[in-house]
C-alpha cells in the first residue's frame, strides 16, 4: 500500500495557548450548499423532511452574488488563513460554482490551503480537472461503505460503486500536487477484517487513508444519537477523547453556512442562537473582533461554558481534542490578553 495510515487533520500544530487571541483565525469552514445527494442514517440529512425541518436544515446554496464579497472579507484579515475548507451540512460537489469559489479565493491568496470534504460520488473526471485547475490543495473523500449494498443501507441511495471507484482513480492519477485523503467511518464497515479490505481497495489510490470513529458531531442529531450507542471515549480520529473547560474551537476558527450565518466552531447542525453574526450583513473581520465572540471567549476562559445555552449541552468539542489545542492550564493569562484586546 502506498498511502500512509494517517488521520486527516493538520498534525503540524502549534501550541494554541501561546498564540491566542489570534488577529486572523487559522481556519474557515464554508458550506457551499446545504443540499446532499445522500441520506446517511447518522446525519441530519437522514432525518427525513420533518426531522430536517425541525433541525432548521433548508436546501440552500451559498448565493453566487456574494462570492466577491466573501473574497473581499477574507482578504480583510491581516494575514492569509491557514486553511479554507469547503464542508458543512451538505455535499460540496453539488454546488455548481465550487470551482469558481475556490479559484476566486485562491487567486486572492486568501489562505495557505483550500480543502474539500466530500462523499465523492459526483467527482467526475470533468469536475476533477476543474477543481485541480482552480487551485485545490486537499481532497478528503468520506466513503460510506465498501459495496453498493452498504451504501443503500447507510446512505439510503443506490450507487454505481464501480463508477465511484473509477472517479477516485481518475482523481488520483490527475491530481498533480493536490493531496488525497480517503476515509471511512468504522460503523460503515461490516466486520473487523473489512478494515484491511478498505486498505487493499484504496491504499494505492490516495496519499493518506484512515478509518475514523463515529462521533456525536451534529448537534441537531442529539436525540437520534441516543439510539446509536456511540462510544464517546474516542475522538473522530481514534484518539482518547478528553474533557475541556474551555472549548478551543472559537479561538481559532469560524464556520459559515450557506445562509451566511457565522458560527464559532466546526460541529454541524448548530442552532442559530450560537451564531456570532452573518457575513451578508456584517464582515468576517468585524465578527472575529466583535462582542459576541468576545463574550464566548471570556465565558469559556472563566470556566462558565456550562452556563451557555448551546455550549452548556454540547459534547461535540470532544470529537477532536489534540493536546496542542488545550487552553485549560493557561486560561487566566489568556483571559488577561483577551480583556486587554477588548472588542470592536
Ligand atoms: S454524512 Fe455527508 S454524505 Fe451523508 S448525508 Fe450527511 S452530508 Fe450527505
Ligand atoms: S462547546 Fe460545542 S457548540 Fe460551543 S463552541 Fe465548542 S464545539 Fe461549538
Amino acid at each position: 500500500m502506498k498511502a500512509n495510515i494517517q488521520a486527516g487533520y493538520n498534525h503540524n500544530r502549534q501550541k494554541l495557548a501561546e498564540l491566542v487571541p489570534l488577529s486572523t483565525p487559522f481556519a474557515l469552514h464554508i458550506a457551499p450548499t446545504h443540499r446532499c445527494n445522500f441520506r446517511c442514517h447518522y446525519c441530519t440529512h437522514g432525518l427525513g423532511a420533518v426531522g430536517k425541518q425541525k433541525a432548521g436544515l433548508t436546501e440552500t446554496d451559498f448565493p453566487v452574488e456574494y462570492l466577491p464579497r466573501l473574497v473581499e472579507q477574507v482578504k480583510e484579515f491581516t494575514e492569509p488563513l491557514k486553511m479554507i475548507s469547503f464542508t458543512g451540512l451538505g455535499e460540496s460537489l453539488l454546488y455548481p460554482e465550487l470551482p469558481k469559489m475556490i479559484r476566486l479565493l485562491s487567486q486572492a491568496q486568501s489562505a495557505e490551503t483550500y480543502d474539500i470534504i466530500t462523499n465523492g460520488y459526483l467527482l467526475t473526471p470533468e469536475k476533477t480537472d476543474q477543481l485541480i485547475a482552480a487551485g485545490l490543495n486537499n481532497l478528503r473523500i468520506s466513503l460510506q461503505g465498501l459495496t453498493a449494498e452498504k451504501y443503500r443501507e447507510v446512505s439510503g441511495v443506490k450507487i454505481d460503486y464501480d463508477q465511484l471507484f473509477r472517479n477516485i482513480e481518475y482523481f488520483y492519477h490527475n491530481k498533480g500536487n493536490c493531496k488525497l485523503n480517503i476515509k471511512i467511518i468504522d460503523s460503515c464497515l461490516e466486520h473487523p477484517e473489512d478494515e484491511q479490505v478498505f486498505y487493499q481497495m484504496f491504499g494505492d489510490l490516495c496519499d493518506t487513508i484512515f478509518v475514523e470513529h463515529l462521533v456525536e458531531v451534529q448537534l441537531s442529531m442529539a436525540e437520534k444519537y441516543e439510539g446509536l450507542s456511540i462510544d464517546t471515549s474516542r475522538t473522530m480520529f481514534q484518539e482518547k477523547a478528553e474533557d475541556r473547560i474551555a472549548c478551543p474551537y472559537p479561538f481559532y476558527m469560524l464556520q459559515i453556512d450557506a445562509n451566511g450565518n457565522v458560527f464559532p466552531c466546526c460541529p454541524l447542525g448548530l442552532p442559530l442562537e450560537l451564531s456570532v453574526g452573518n457575513m451578508f450583513q456584517d464582515t468576517l473581520k468585524h465578527i472575529w473582533h466583535g462582542k459576541k465572540l468576545y463574550d464566548l471567549w471570556t465565558q469559556n476562559l472563566k470556566g462558565k461554558r456550562s452556563e451557555h445555552p448551546v455550549c452548556g449541552r454540547c459534547t461535540a468539542y470532544q470529537c477532536f481534542t489534540p493536546p496542542e489545542d488545550n487552553l485549560d492550564l493557561e486560561r487566566e493569562q489568556i483571559l488577561k490578553k483577551v480583556e486587554e484586546r477588548g472588542y470592536v
